[in-house]
């Protein structure tokens, strides 16, 4: 039996970064990882995603920029060299995980954790096993695709993990469920040359982001040739050599369409089952989510929980934050979440980025809010990099302009979205972000003139 301090259990976004701040703050740390250190976020999601994606961007971009005088010829896409280029990129980051947690003394135990009561875990690995006491415990175990019954994961009926290290890329691919990750990786293999069908249940794709904005992409999604089916419900799927046959409803008729994957991508499970948290009286929120206070607490006082696990939107860069303040609690500061200023990004074509309220949310608050919005096809450098789509959206309080929210779609928003989360955490009002000198020509100065049209001195509009 050995003792630790603070045992942090999964070593994704939440989990290192909380076993890093932990040991800043001058605890003893050990993390116990089942699978791979940087957790999904490296291994399986944000990072191999957006490789495939900037890959499919970059190849998109070559192929149609006539207008801008490139002809190119004979662009070939070299799928095994995208892959290497992929896998180099994730090993470069987990590397970097490893060498964090080393550089910063904490423990690093390889095997899957199951707890036995709130102070003890048992740890496995193979043949090996080992227990642990602490005194404090941090929970990060992230979240899996959720498989449903119709749509058994296998060879041709993939998640997302699967989409990422195809052996091709596929002639046709049917996307069922257009959320942000089913709508982005659709989004990169159109680029990469597949014929891609969304499948979404929903009214429209993208929920959570404003339908302003989502229609600008859904443009895009149609200019390439993805084929959007909203209303629809998928009924099943029947799998040959080749690849599947899926059937699905719409408007109460039956559809089917053929394709050589089918992409099942209807949410994600958080892993709190399976590892003895019932038995520790740990208590549940609803869909296998763990309760917490706003420390990151659970109802058991020894024991936090961050990221996929609890309540909010499941992004590494909340894991991380809650990881932060969930060490920092531990070692008896006061810090605690505050959820309005964290950004969420989906990088389609473009890209769409949001944070604090939107107008409706803000309204269904009770906020009186004012919204100005900027055009990118009135910003020189957004027409220099023939991307004239998009908007710079601003919310604030009617009455002394205090923003609360901005939205963004258009070329460069997942970066651009910061400046604005900045100004959210900082308390600064629209006046402030027009006082700001932006460079020219940049997308920022969009962010800028969105400001001035709120303050009402706009200069490029009439
Ligand atoms: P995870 O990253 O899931 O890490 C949990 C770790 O715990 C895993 O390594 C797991 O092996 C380990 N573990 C689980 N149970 C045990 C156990 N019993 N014992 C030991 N170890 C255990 N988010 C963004 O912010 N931006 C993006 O662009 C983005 N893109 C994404 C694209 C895809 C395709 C996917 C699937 C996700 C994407 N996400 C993105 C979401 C992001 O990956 C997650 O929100 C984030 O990884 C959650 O971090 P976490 O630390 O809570 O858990």
């Amino acid at each position: 039996m050995k003792f630790v301090e603070t045992l942090v259990i999964g070593a994704g976004p939440g989990g290192y970064v909380a076993a890093i701040r932990a040991t800043q703050m001058g605890q003893n740390v050990t993390i116990v990882e089942r699978n791979y250190l940087g957790g999904v976020c490296s291994n399986v999601g944000c990072i191999p995603s957006k490789v495939l994606i900037s890959v499919g961007h970059r190849l998109e971009q070559v192929k149609h920029s006539d207008d801008l005088g490139v002809v190119a010829q004979e662009v070939k896409l070299d799928w095994t060299k995208v892959q290497e280029f992929k896998n180099g990129v994730v090993s470069k980051l987990v590397d970097g995980v490893e060498g964090l947690l080393k550089g910063n003394k904490v423990d690093i135990v390889n095997g899957e954790a199951y707890f036995i009561d709130a102070n003890t875990v048992r740890v496995t690995e193979g043949d090996n096993v080992q227990t642990y006491t602490f005194k404090n415990a941090i929970l990060a175990t992230g979240s899996r695709p959720i498989e449903i019954p119709i749509f058994k994961f296998s060879e041709r009926v993939i998640n997302s993990t699967g989409a990422l290290s195809l052996p091709e890329v596929p002639v046709k691919l049917v996307v069922i469920g257009g959320g942000y990750i089913g709508t982005e990786l659709g989004s990169a293999y159109s680029n990469l040359g597949s014929q891609v069908t969304i499948i979404e249940g929903g009214k429209d794709i993208l929920a959570g982001f404003e339908k302003q904005m989502t229609q600008v992409v859904k443009k895009n999604l149609k200019k390439k040739g993805v084929e959007v089916v909203v209303g629809a419900s998928a009924k099943g799927v029947e799998e040959n050599e080749n690849g599947v046959v899926v059937t699905y409803e719409v408007g109460g008729e039956e559809k089917t369409v053929e394709a050589n994957y089918v992409l099942v991508t209807v949410g994600r499970r958080p892993n709190t089952d399976e590892m003895g948290l019932e038995a520790v009286g740990i208590e549940f929120a609803e869909r296998g989510l763990l309760k917490v206070d706003k420390q990151c607490r659970t109802s058991v006082q020894n024991i936090h929980a961050i990221g996929d696990i609890v309540y909010g939107p499941q992004l590494a860069h909340k894991a991380s934050y809650e990881g932060k303040v969930a060490a920092e609690a531990i070692a008896g500061e006061k810090s605690i979440v505050d959820y309005l200023a964290i950004p969420a990004v989906c990088f389609t074509d473009p890209e769409l980025a949001t944070v604090g309220y939107n107008e409706e949310q803000a309204k269904a608050k009770g906020i009186e809010v004012k919204a100005a919005k900027f055009p990118f096809a009135a910003n020189g450098r957004a027409l220099a990099l023939n991307a004239p789509e998009g908007f710079v959206k601003l919310v604030a309080h009617k009455e002394d302009g205090l923003l609360i929210g901005a939205q963004i779609v258009g070329a460069g928003a997942s970066d651009m979205i910061a400046e604005m989360a900045l100004a959210i955490e900082a308390g600064m009002n629209a006046e402030d972000i027009a006082l700001t000198i932006h460079a020219h020509p940049t997308l920022g100065e969009i962010t800028m003139e969105a400001a001035e049209v709120m303050i009402g001195k706009p200069i490029h509009v009439v």
